[in-house]
């Protein structure tokens, strides 16, 4: 059909359209035909497709990208223009409480910006294969506690409880304890934020079969059986997410961090009753 449309004279013709395959799947192209006339007459055809599926999909990745992450800097950036707004204006400086506040809501707010910066850094060093583990013998009793207070602000934000259950006895793995410090961040951060006002969530160790496991649970809505395929997609976040924030890279840094320190991570989740993310790493030392 393409060819038909040549006219003599008229030079080669830039297209671009989809072609059928005979297995009934369709190919984005975009290509050159042109013919040469003899009398008017076509004698040769030329065409050269090249396949834009992937370029397209690319585009459509990188237009997503931007457009959570710009959603995901202006937020917490508004928030703390805000705040420095309101206190070079003067109009809380006879509220020292109230200027505190602002205070608080500004480095909150830079944090947040902070860590989606280092975020982005780490998924990129990690698809780059750049991000270096210094593994040493961890103490996993040792993990959990800094796990915990290294969340406690946000918990006490969001009126939720962090029960820490000890490991049973002094386990230790090989890992990176910055790293795995982190892949708890991620877990307990998501467990705070979608517990309602006043529950629990709990952190915990255990061994089984030589391997230990750490256990991050909450009583929050559960993931829709639909979405926990996408879970550990960059950027993907369930529908019911948008009230809470975030970037949906939490999870997807945390398995590339958990699978690069030789562990495993798994989701356990059930609708209306709560989420079990567990980590494992073989054991180092204990019982
Ligand atoms: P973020 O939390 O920044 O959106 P994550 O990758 O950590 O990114 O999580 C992706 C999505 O998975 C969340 O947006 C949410 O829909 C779902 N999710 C993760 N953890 C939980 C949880 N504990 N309870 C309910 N949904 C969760």
């Amino acid at each position: 059909a393409q060819f038909a449309r040549l006219q003599p004279g008229a030079g080669p013709v830039r297209l671009e359209i989809t072609f059928k395959t005979r297995s009934g799947g369709e190919v984005e192209v975009e290509g050159i035909v042109g013919g040469r006339f003899e009398d008017g007459l076509l004698v040769a055809t030329l065409g050269i497709f090249r396949d834009v599926g992937e370029r397209r999909r690319v585009e459509h990745m990188k237009r997503e990208f931007l457009a959570t992450v710009s959603h995901e800097l202006r937020t917490p950036l508004t928030s703390m223009m805000g705040s420095l707004g309101l206190l070079r204006s003067g109009r809380v400086a006879a509220h020292p409480a109230k200027a505190q506040e602002l205070l608080e809501i500004a480095e909150r707010n830079g944090e947040r910006l902070l860590r989606l910066i280092n975020d982005l850094l780490d998924l990129q060093r990690l698809e780059a294969g750049e991000l270096r583990f210094v593994l040493t013998p961890t103490s996993i009793g040792a993990v959990l506690t800094d796990a915990q207070e290294g969340i406690a602000g946000m918990a006490d934000l969001l009126k939720v409880r962090v029960a820490l259950e000890p490991p049973p006895t002094h386990l230790a793995v090989l890992a990176d304890r910055d790293r795995l410090n982190q892949v708890l961040y991620n877990l307990l951060s998501n467990a705070i934020k979608f517990s309602p006002t006043g529950e629990t969530v709990r952190l915990g160790a255990e061994l089984v079969d030589g391997t230990v496991e750490i256990s991050v649970a909450d009583r929050g809505p559960g993931i829709p059986a639909a979405f926990r395929a996408r879970l550990f997609e960059k950027f993907a976040q369930a529908e019911t997410a948008g009230r809470v924030g975030g970037s949906g890279l939490g999870l997807s840094i945390s398995k590339r961090l958990v699978e690069g320190l030789g562990g495993s991570i798994r989701i356990d989740s059930e609708e209306g009753r709560g989420t079990v993310v567990t980590v494992s790493f073989p054991l180092l030392l204990g019982r």
